[in-house]
């Protein structure tokens, strides 16, 4: 059971599940009636007869209409916010991955929330104020930046805001200002030990890294592992979106074993994508989140298009705060390949099985006369690589394991270590080169 003094925040974080639903409540009223403020909610409540009123119980909240990315989109840049500019400090936008850029604005008290919310989930994985916490994420629009940026240093630790790339620096900041806790997206992670690596830097031995925060992309268990004992390090997953403020939103306690997502700022709802209809815990589905926290911009029922679960069953930690699974990926990065539905997830999982295969991998899709080809090429680890019958063996090996996993038959594709693509944000996991009839 979690104490006292393990919580940053113990009068929330320990609180039992009908407090949590109470506060719920509470605040699910008091938002509904500020959004009245906003012309898009007015409009759009009003239609669907919503009112703080008949808000009587947390069921009720299935009265209010789903809000979309599209939404935010229409009503760009500012016509969803609850608030008058005057009253807003910062606004971020999404980094754009699937299309135009969102606005999110902050007030004061909302960015004061956010470092709160931030600090609570660092605290929760055993920082402390004599930790020295180094972000490699990009600053500015990006939330990761100044989102941890601010947590960090509300927690009172030694910040560190290296910000994104120049890897050499990178290394030589974590070893010079004694860097305790990195926060670094999973694919960077890997580049910075291999990095290390070449240049002879041990992390066990040259630097007192110990813990890691890894987010912002989809990534498997096993490439958590592997990042683990690359780094001898802990790695947390941390779950956030611009839309939500950014960082801060869930988190893994200690336990690893799926992130808390922090209900007194956000209405956790799981739902079948195409009938919209809620699903039972433990069953896969769209995350829907409502802001209950939030002054400058709340969103009601924000379809994410993240696929996740709810994990049944109570944390060992004692918090009661609900733990979402690791994502699945966004419904939008779902391969559709020769009519079976495949996550790249799926594909990474079984990759990183084999110690051979370092983390890196691109899948690429193509069409050819006799149908369309799916090809993973994947870095090669330890191998020697003129070493050809072990690379065969290894290839078939990759090419059968995939095929069980995902039921079709793809071309694998063994490179060396460094040579496939880097970036410096999120990874970019998939090529599409068809031309169909959804993708010309
Ligand atoms: P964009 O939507 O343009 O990518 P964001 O920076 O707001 O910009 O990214 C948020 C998205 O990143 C989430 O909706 C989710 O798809 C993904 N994401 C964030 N954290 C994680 C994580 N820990 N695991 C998997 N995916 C994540
Ligand atoms: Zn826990």
């Amino acid at each position: 059971m979690v104490n006292q003094e393990d919580c940053f925040n113990p009068e929330m974080e320990l609180m039992s599940r009908r407090e949590i639903e109470t506060l719920q409540l509470q605040r699910l009223k008091a938002t509904v009636e500020h959004c009245m403020n906003s012309p898009f909610y007015n409009t759009r409540l009003k239609d669907y007869g919503v009112s703080a009123e008949n808000i009587k119980s947390l069921d009720d909240l299935k009265r209010i209409p789903f809000t979309t990315k599209q939404d935010l989109r229409n009503t760009y840049p500012f016509g969803i916010a609850s608030v008058s500019l005057d009253k807003c400090a910062r606004l971020h936008s999404s980094s754009g991955t699937t299309g135009n850029p969102t606005v999110i604005l902050h007030t004061q008290k909302d960015l004061n929330e956010w470092a709160n919310a931030v600090a609570r989930c660092l605290y929760m994985v055993g920082l402390r104020p004599n930790d020295v916490f180094q972000n490699s994420s990009g600053y500015g629009m990006f939330t990761g930046g100044l989102g941890f940026q601010y947590g960090a240093e509300r927690l009172g630790m030694l910040t560190v805001p290296a910000a994104a790339g120049n890897t050499m620096r990178q290394i030589k900041f974590i070893k010079d200002f004694g860097t305790t806790a990195l926060h670094a997206v999973p694919s960077y992670a890997t580049r910075l030990f291999e990095i290390m690596q070449q240049e002879g830097v041990d992390p066990n031995r040259d630097t007192k890294l110990k813990t890691l925060i890894i987010g912002a992309e989809p990534h498997s268990e096993e490439q958590r592992r592997k990042i683990e004992e690359m780094l001898g390090v802990k790695a947390y997953n941390s779950f956030g979106m611009s839309e939500m403020c950014g960082p801060g939103v869930a988190f893994e306690c200690k336990e690893q074993n799926g992130l808390h997502i922090w209900e007194d700022y956000y209405i956790v709802e799981i739902v079948n994508p195409d009938t919209l209809e809620p699903v039972p815990d433990g069953e896969f589905g769209e995350l829907v989140l409502t802001t209950i926290n939030r002054e400058a911009m709340p969103l009601l029922r924000y379809r994410t298009r993240d696929l996740t679960r709810i994990l049944p069953g109570d944390c060992p930690c004692g918090r009661q705060h609900k733990r979402l699974d690791r994502m699945k990926g966004r419904s939008d990065d779902m391969i559709i390949f020769r009519g079976v539905n495949i996550f790249p997830i799926q594909i990474e999982t079984v990759l990183m099985q084999f110690k051979e295969l370092g983390t890196n991998y691109l899948i690429t899709l193509d069409n050819s006369p006799k149908g369309d080809v799916m090809t993973v090429e994947v870095e090669v680890n330890a191998l020697a690589t003129d070493d050809f019958g072990r690379l065969a063996t290894l290839q078939k090996e990759i090419i059968s394991r995939l095929k069980a996993e995902i039921l079709v038959t793809v071309k694998v594709r063994l490179v060396p270590n460094g040579n496939l693509p880097q970036s410096e944000g999120k990874a970019v996991r998939v090529k599409d080169n068809r031309k169909t009839l959804y993708n010309s």
